[in-house]
């Protein structure tokens, strides 16, 4: 076994850098996409990212 705990066993790609959170100001240093600069103002940390994805489509009957 030489993976460490990740799942599926294959690695993700971080990007590192130097951002800011668009909603709660918090900074980010790593993502798992290398970020648009046209969208550069619009990016949002994990914690925002998973509420937007958590809230998006809330009303739909379905969930994981
Ligand atoms: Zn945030």
């Amino acid at each position: 076994m030489a993976y460490d705990e990740n799942q599926g066993g294959f690695q993700r790609q971080m990007y590192s850098g130097n951002w800011k959170c668009s909603k709660c100001n918090a900074d980010i240093t790593q993502l798992p996409f290398e970020p648009d600069k046209d969208k550069l103002d619009q990016l949002l940390c994990r914690d925002c990212y998973r509420e937007k994805r958590q809230s998006f489509g809330g009303r739909r009957p379905f969930r994981r």
